[in-house]
């Protein structure tokens, strides 16, 4: 267990209070103050980042930093939706294979299209919107994925998530990628006190430090895969969990 964090004096640190005020209304919970975030989400991710090599990589994030293809990037992120990692890189490993741009998608037949990213979730639909977003990309964008977050939301079946992706991972400019893990995990630190992860991501643009933008999903997402579990985390393994107030944590291990 790693000590360097010191435990924040403030009432959120009480467990027994945290979790009466995980059962009420937003209006009821307060994030923390701005002012102390810096300096807590600064110490938090000093220690994950140490731990961090031992995890596995976000399965976008992989694909990004292998190929540096926004594109890949791009459809990467489409199929990983509501599918696991492991799907995810399979059919994207199949899908490239057989074609990498949006010229060479569009000549699929849609049957093989869904063949080939088969099983990821809703594969059907998902194939349906690969190709919508391929013919934008040709018809509006010049072939390329547009690096600005406004301009990839106009992408039919480009969400606020995905968007956020793109631009941090393939692009490496600033935004914030909020995924059910991130939106978990700054929940339960008590960074935000959301319901959506629309939300979290207006209230992380706000109080998270620029500099930490870019690395923030990355690291959270791999640590809820690993240690902060959506229904069960392991709070007795986890390096930072004297700085946790465990914000909405009912059981954990
Ligand atoms: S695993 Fe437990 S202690 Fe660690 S961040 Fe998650 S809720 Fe907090």
């Amino acid at each position: 267990m790693v000590s360097a964090i010191r435990v924040p004096r403030d009432a959120t640190n009480n467990v027994a209070m945290n979790r009466r005020l995980s059962k009420a209304p937003d209006r009821r919970r307060r994030a923390a103050p701005a002012a102390t975030v810096a300096r807590r989400i600064g110490a938090i991710l000093r220690v994950l980042r140490r731990e961090a090599p031992g995890w596995n990589a976000p399965i976008v994030s992989f694909i990004s930093i292998q190929t540096r293809d926004p594109f890949k990037t791009l459809i990467s992120c489409i199929l990983s939706l509501r599918t696991k990692d492991q799907t995810t890189a399979a059919a994207s490993e199949r899908l490239f294979a057989r074609a990498a741009t949006p010229e060479a998608i569009l000549a699929i037949p849609l049957p093989t299209l869904e063949r080939l990213i088969f099983p990821v979730g809703f594969y059907r639909t998902k194939a349906t919107v690969i190709r919508g977003i391929c013919r934008d990309l040709i018809d509006k964008h010049g072939g390329r994925v547009p690096d600005e977050i406004d301009t990839l939301l106009t992408l039919k079946g480009v969400g606020r998530k995905t968007a956020n992706l793109v631009v941090t991972e393939a692009y490496r400019k600033p935004g914030i990628c909020v995924d059910t893990h991130v939106h978990r995990i700054s929940n339960r630190w008590g960074l935000v006190a959301t319901r959506t992860p629309d939300k979290t991501e207006t209230a992380l643009r706000e109080i998270l430090p620029r500099r930490y933008w870019l690395e923030y999903n990355g690291i959270l997402v791999a640590f809820g895969q690993t240690i902060c579990h959506p229904t069960s985390p392991r709070c007795t393994q986890c390096p930072i969990e004297r700085a946790c107030p465990r914000i909405g944590v009912i059981h954990s291990r």
